[in-house]
């Protein structure tokens, strides 16, 4: 299926690895330019080198910066011609026991986690409607759906961005504009954030990280965690000519590890 998304320009943030250079892979292999962002200037122009091998009919730019700073945002959008596809991303927050989380914790987590998605949305939809074409994606967490105890900065801060967004895509001068808002909840997928939060939580177990990582898998339907490769593939779906009439939504990807019907 052609997804009708070639020579639109997407913005993917936090996309020099894990499932944000999924989705900027996907949307160039289906004929996107993207400019992709991360704070690493390495690893980023190492994303865009190999997203230009792979996808040569595409523009790739690379903005190294903070995606959670005015100057990040501001650098980012500068670098996009015209921003018809929206995928905001960052690095999730500390785990940790919420007696032990201050003011500037907080304030951190929701910047990132919340504000900074709430920013570019505000500088980028109206530019949507005019051209009647929007597809806006946040990369939030299975943890909206189902809290985990350690994430409760993550568990916080994306239930507010999920409210927002929830008003948000409602509104008829969007919607009826071709204009969507969704969200993507990503529950255990192959990246360095996994690895990173194994790695504690194996410690914490006294097991190994290769115990602890067939544990996590065994509480999954489908025995495995999942690929940025995958994650991609349904974030450009949902960016594609096709799903105008989808929007408002929060789409769980964890090989059925939640437990309710809906
Ligand atoms: P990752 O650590 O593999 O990759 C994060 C990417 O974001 C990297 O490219 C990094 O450079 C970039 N980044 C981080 N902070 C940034 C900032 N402030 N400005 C610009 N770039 C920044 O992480 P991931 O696994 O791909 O996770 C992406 C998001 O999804 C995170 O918010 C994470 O908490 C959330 N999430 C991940 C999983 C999972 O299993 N991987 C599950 C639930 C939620």
């Amino acid at each position: 299926m052609d997804l009708g998304i070639k020579g639109k320009w997407a913005l993917v943030c936090a996309a020099s690895k894990g499932l944000g250079l999924g989705c900027a892979q996907a949307l160039a292999a289906e004929g996107a330019n993207v400019v992709i962002t991360a704070r690493g200037a390495e690893a980023l122009e190492a994303a865009a080198a190999a997203l230009r091998l792979a996808a040569p009919g595409v523009e790739v730019r690379a903005v190294a910066g903070d995606i959670t700073t005015p100057q990040g945002r501001a650098a980012a959008l500068a670098a996009c011609p015209q921003v018809d596809i929206l995928v905001n991303n960052a690095g999730g927050p500390p785990t940790g026991d919420f007696r032990q989380w201050d003011r500037d914790t907080w304030i951190a987590a929701i910047d990132a986690n919340m504000l900074t998605p709430i920013e570019l949305i505000k500088a980028t939809v109206d530019g949507m409607v005019e051209r009647g074409y929007g597809r806006i994606v946040n990369i939030t967490s299975g943890a909206v759906k189902a809290p985990i105890d350690v994430l409760g900065l993550s568990n916080g801060a994306r239930s507010g961005l999920t409210g927002f967004v929830a008003g948000v895509a409602r509104q008829p001068r969007l919607a009826s504009a071709n204009v969507t808002l969704n969200n993507l909840l990503p529950g255990a997928f192959e990246t360095d954030r996994l690895t990173k939060t194994l790695v504690a939580s194996a410690a914490a177990a006294n097991a190994t990280v290769d115990e602890f990582a067939q544990r996590r898998k065994a509480g999954i339907p489908s025995r495995r965690f999942g690929q940025p490769a995958e994650f991609g593939a349904v974030c450009a779906m949902l960016c594609s000519m096709h799903a105008g009439y989808l929007t408002g939504q929060n789409i769980l990807i964890d090989g059925g590890a939640y437990p309710g019907t809906f």
